[in-house]
Order: structure tokens, then C-alpha cells, then sequence
């Protein structure tokens, strides 16, 4: 055999490996978790529906029952069609491998969720990208600009974005979506938190589609995602999707939370409002701005925000350095809401750590 660099991609071998940091023992703020169980009745409820599952067979490869869950409780229209992925994070995926012909161009803003360009490169998908304003809105003009420079196949628009926290205005979203002139994927991986969504856009957009995820809302561990939108481009995606893309588990597990959402729906309430109480209280610590968020997670920027990481780190609280990402990320940090308790102890250990850093 050739040495593996002669055959390996270029564009690969340059990749570094997806960092999960170690969270043992952690408080552990850094990946948008719902900080909350199952309620002990569900699990006891939960174990017995998935005894149940026959896993000598292959999963239901059209994930029927799922698919009728999702629609009933996040009331999606039969003139949609749903696609079910292993996370969004497959979708993506799918959607990168369904436009990617010979220069084929995918067109992002920065700083935004980070798969969407790692992705362009997992495909060998050219990539361009525009950047946020200073307060991450859109610019608009630079953008439409790109979109008519760049002819972009594919774009993705986090909404509410992902690591700034902010929903887009909805007039330049719209411009951009009468400018696009391949598909245009509204990313709402936060719409438990924001409860605003694209969606009622769709029946004039063709070419948009609206991407969610059971992540965020309290189900990491299922890694269930799900695209709707126009039934014949969804028809094209669904060929690219792998039959069992989704294990029989996953898809009892996820009927079940869909079918006893009460308690998802509290624990997401629960967190909207102590986003809001630890909004106000880390705006008001000396030496952090604090951005508005519509998600479960907050961007703050420190003087420091190495230092403040590593002082977190020592106190047993894990948030996201994003410093040395993106130039508009400069000393940022992200923090995931976590339960009030968690919440108290980040807010003290932060306070500590300012005080210490300057
Ligand atoms: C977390 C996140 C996802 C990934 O969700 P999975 O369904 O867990 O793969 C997608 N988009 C955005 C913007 C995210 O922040």
C-alpha cells in the first residue's frame, strides 16, 4: 500500500478531529444541553416502550410513526414533506452531497454554526462566505452582493444563530430569500427557545426548507433531526439519505418523548426564564458585554476570555472559549443556560474569575 498521505484527500489530512472537551465531574455549560432528565415516571415509562422494540429487525426505514409525531406537535403541513436525519448534523450533510455538482459554491456568514463549512470540506464543496455585522445581523447589501457574485447552491442561516445567539432580522432573511437561487435552509435548532420560526414562509419558497432538531429541546442523546419543506426537493434529498439512517431506539424513544411532551415543554420554559434572569445578571458584572440571546446559550465578551476559560475550568464549570475563532468572536465566550443552581455557581465563579483576570 501507498503511504496514506498519497491517498488520503489533502483537504482531509488538514482536518483536525471534532474536540468534544472532557466533561467529567464538570458542570458542564458548553454544548446547548438541556440541563434536565427524563421525570422518573417517564423513565420507568420510557425503558418498558423500548423493551418492546425488536432489534433483530431493521429499523422502519420511512420512520412512519416518528414522522407522524413530529408533524402533530410541531404542526407541520401535509402539503410538506418531512426528512429524518441521524442529528441535523446529517442533514446538512445530505443537503451538501444533493447540490454538489462541479462548481457548486455553498455561501455562509461568519461567524455562524461551524458544520456548515466543516461540511463543504467533508464533500470537497467550494465554500464562501460573507461576514456579520458588528452586532452579527445580516449585511444585507454584502450579502445579496454575494448571493448574485456567488450563485450560491446552498445556504444555511441559524436562526436564532449559533454561537451569537440572535435571530436575523426577518426583512433581510426575506430579501435574501427572493434574491437565492438554490436552496436556502433555515437552520431552527433553537425554536424551543425563540418560538420563531420561517416556516409560514415556505408556501412562497419553494426552495426553502426548515431544519429543526430534538437536540437542544432535552434529546441530544437520540440524535434526531428533521427537515420539512417542498415535497418534490425533499423527494431528491430522501434518495441521498441512508435507509437506516436512524435506529429503531432512537425512533421509539423519540415517539415517546413526542407523545408525553409535557414535561420537555416545562423544562423548556423553565429555561427561557432563567435565560432571561441570567441575562440581566451577567450584563451587569464589571467588565462583560452581554448579547441578547433567543437561544439557551449566552455570547459574552470578557477582557480575557482565555484566562476567564481556564479559571471556569478550574472552578469545575465548562463553557465554550470562542477567542481565536472568528475576529467579531474576540474574547467571546459562550455558556449554555444550565438549571438555576448552575447557573449561581457559573455567575460566582465568573465574578471570581473577572476580578482575578484584570
Ligand atoms: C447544535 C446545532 C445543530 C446540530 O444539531 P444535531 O441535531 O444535534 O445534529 C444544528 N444547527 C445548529 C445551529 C446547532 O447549534
Amino acid at each position: 500500500m501507498r503511504k496514506l498521505d498519497d491517498i488520503i484527500r489533502p483537504e482531509v489530512l488538514a482536518l483536525r478531529a471534532y474536540h468534544v472537551a472532557d466533561a467529567d465531574g464538570m458542570v458542564k455549560l458548553d454544548a446547548m444541553e438541556n440541563p434536565y432528565g427524563l421525570p422518573r415516571g417517564q423513565v420507568s415509562e420510557l425503558a418498558a416502550a423500548l423493551g418492546d422494540v425488536s432489534l433483530n429487525r431493521y429499523p422502519d426505514a420511512q420512520a412512519t410513526e416518528l414522522k407522524r409525531a413530529l408533524r402533530e406537535r410541531f404542526e407541520i403541513s401535509e402539503d410538506y414533506d418531512i426528512v429524518i436525519g441521524n442529528g441535523s448534523d446529517e442533514l446538512i450533510l445530505l443537503f451538501a452531497l444533493l447540490v454538489n455538482r462541479p462548481g457548486a459554491t455553498m455561501l455562509g456568514v461568519e461567524p455562524s454554526f461551524v458544520m456548515y463549512r466543516m461540511i463543504s470540506t467533508y464533500v470537497g464543496m467550494r465554500y464562501a462566505s460573507v461576514d456579520l455585522d458588528a452586532d452579527f445581523s445580516l449585511p444585507r447589501e454584502r450579502l445579496i452582493e454575494a448571493i448574485e457574485r456567488e450563485q450560491p447552491a446552498l445556504m444555511f442561516f441559524a436562526y436564532p444563530n449559533n454561537p451569537t445567539g440572535n435571530c436575523y432580522g426577518d426583512d433581510t432573511l426575506d430579501a435574501v430569500l427572493d434574491a437565492a437561487p438554490g436552496i436556502v435552509v433555515v437552520d431552527e435548532a433553537y425554536f424551543p427557545f425563540s418560538q420563531r420560526s420561517f416556516a409560514d414562509r415556505l408556501a412562497r419558497h419553494p426552495n426553502l426548507v426548515i431544519m429543526r432538531t430534538l437536540s437542544k429541546l432535552g434529546l441530544a442523546g437520540l440524535r434526531l433531526g428533521f427537515a420539512f419543506g417542498d415535497r418534490q426537493l425533499l423527494g431528491e434529498l430522501e434518495k441521498l439519505r441512508l435507509p437506516y439512517n436512524v435506529n429503531s431506539l432512537s425512533q421509539r424513544a423519540g415517539l415517546y418523548a413526542l407523545e408525553h411532551y409535557a414535561p420537555l415543554a416545562a423544562q423548556n420554559a423553565q429555561i427561557r426564564k432563567d435565560r432571561e434572569a441570567l441575562q440581566q445578571a451577567l450584563a451587569a458584572l464589571p467588565g462583560v458585554a452581554c448579547y441578547a440571546s433567543a437561544a439557551n446559550f449566552i455570547l459574552l465578551r470578557v477582557a480575557n476570555a482565555t484566562s476567564v476559560h481556564k479559571q471556569l475550568l478550574e472552578a469545575g464549570i465548562l463553557v465554550k472559549n470562542l477567542n481565536g475563532g472568528h475576529a467579531l468572536l474576540h474574547n467571546c465566550l459562550r455558556i449554555t443556560v444550565g438549571t438555576p443552581e448552575e447557573n449561581t455557581a457559573l455567575l460566582a465563579a465568573l465574578t471570581n474569575a473577572i476580578e482575578t483576570s484584570t
